[in-house]
């Protein structure tokens, strides 16, 4: 390439794009071959690689049509009072790139995201045109992924459903009080309603080639490739999503819950978790510390066992497995034990812990602080002991794990609204005379 400013803004924005997790690994340290030692490198950026719907590992040219955005996401490298160096790309620059690269063998498709540039549709509507061109202008049949913008009309996502062979959009956060908090201009019921009008087009889509190759005598590939007049596709790769984690105090459960939701409203293809990295340039309100690699890595774990074996994000529980294969640890002291302990037992968050170490410091923790801190009562109480209870033999049963762990449920035939369940109709265990004198 021997433009340097379409040098430089390469750099940029593929540097700004390494971020948008596209593809499930992580953890490695870094390499160079600077200096002639050695051959190979871990640090470049601006290519990437995704898996093909046949299993194949393509590379992909992964980059920012623009680092300028007028949001302000507290988590995001690109938000407006960041202060990074920023550039944009023309349309025309970014299809002379991906055509370019792809001529020379270096990448076998596009993953296009943006900062928010004017307005969403503007924006989109830029997007979307680079995807047009290529497929339109330049016959490309190459792999297209474009991160979707969830504010834009749903014309303009309806239309770069045509050219993209997936779409995402990020949910970033998996609650809405978390993204109110650190990306008050995202509005989390809108992310759900562009995702749900997504699954709409696709399975329209789906749908009306199914019915075609029904009533047709040659198979769709095969009318495909004699020009013949098809059912049109739309994000035949389907729709992802990607999670920050790290940047609040949301949990791996909650976390996981929210994969499920999405996975089951919305038909997922891939939920992605980015490990929160405080670097470069990060909000003063986040947490600065190493992002959570190994979190990330168990939640990509976790979410395996639930889209390929069956588990619900309720059964993958690892604390509860570690407490029923050590149980003669348990019961643990609430009121004695170290904070290492506190943090093993199962259903006690981090936030639970502390709120009991402060308790404790002035009084004995009861069975009623518990309830007010409103922990799952039913996992808590087989491995604590407390001045007003003691779990007895509960610890021995053969059949805890299966008492702990919820039965499988089939899912509803209809989707209906889940309606929280009222704190004063959840059922609490009956508590135990006192069995020991802890004073
Ligand atoms: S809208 Fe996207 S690019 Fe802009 S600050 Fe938020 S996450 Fe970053």
């Amino acid at each position: 390439m021997s433009n340097p400013t379409l040098q430089n803004k390469l750099a940029i924005l593929a540097d700004a794009a390494k971020y948008d997790a596209s593809c499930a690994s992580s953890g490695t340290g870094k390499r160079n071959s600077i200096g002639g030692q050695g051959i190979g490198s871990t640090e470049g950026s601006g290519i990437c690689h995704s898996y093909a719907p046949d299993g194949r590992c393509i590379s992909l040219l992964k980059i920012l049509l623009t680092n300028f955005c007028t949001y302000d996401c507290l988590y995001c490298v690109n938000r407006v009072s960041s202060n990074v160096p920023r550039a944009r790309f023309t349309v025309d620059e970014v299809v002379g790139l991906t055509l370019d690269f792809y001529r020379r063998n270096c990448i076998e498709g596009l993953f296009l995201s943006s900062g928010i540039i004017q307005n969403p549709d503007y924006t989109m509507e830029q997007v979307v045109e680079v995807a047009r061109r290529l497929r339109e202008d330049h016959d490309f049949r190459g792999y297209i992924h474009l991160k979707t913008i969830p504010d834009a009309s749903p014309e303009l996502l309806a239309r770069a459903g045509l050219y993209a062979d997936r779409l995402s959009i990020n949910i970033e956060l998996p609650t809405q009080s978390s993204l109110q908090a650190l990306a008050p201009e995202k509005d989390g019921p809108a992310i759900r309603r562009s995702m749900a009008r997504l699954r709409g087009h696709i399975d329209d889509a789906k749908g009306a080639a199914q019915d075609q190759s029904r009533t047709s005598i040659i198979s769709l590939p095969q009318s495909r490739r004699a020009g013949r007049s098809v059912a049109p596709l739309f994000a035949p790769a389907g729709q992802s999503t990607q999670m920050i984690v790290g940047a609040d105090a949301t949990d791996d459960r909650t976390i996981l819950g929210a994969s499920a939701s999405l996975y089951g409203d919305f038909k997922m293809r891939r939920v992605y978790y980015s490990a929160f990295s405080p670097i470069p340039d990060a909000s003063a309100r986040l947490p600065l510390k190493a992002p959570p690699l190994m979190r990330e890595h168990r939640l990509y774990q976790a979410d395996w066992l639930i889209r390929f074996y069956g588990f619900t994000h309720d059964e993958i529980d690892p604390k509860l497995a570690w407490a029923l294969s050590h149980r003669a640890q348990f019961p643990v002291d609430l009121n004695r034990a170290p904070r290492e302990m506190l943090l093993r037992v199962p259903g006690l968050g981090v936030r639970a812990v502390v709120r009991i170490l402060e308790a404790r410091r002035v009084r004995d923790v009861r069975a009623s602080d518990l309830l007010r801190l409103h922990v799952p009562l039913a996992k808590v109480w087989p491995f604590v002991l407390l001045p007003d209870h003691h779990p007895g033999a509960t610890l021995e049963a053969d059949n805890l794990a299966t008492r702990l762990r919820p039965a499988p449920a089939q899912a509803d035939l209809f989707d209906e609204p889940q309606v929280a369940q009222p704190l004063a109709a959840v059922k609490v265990p009956a508590l135990k005379p006192p069995q020991r004198t802890l004073a």
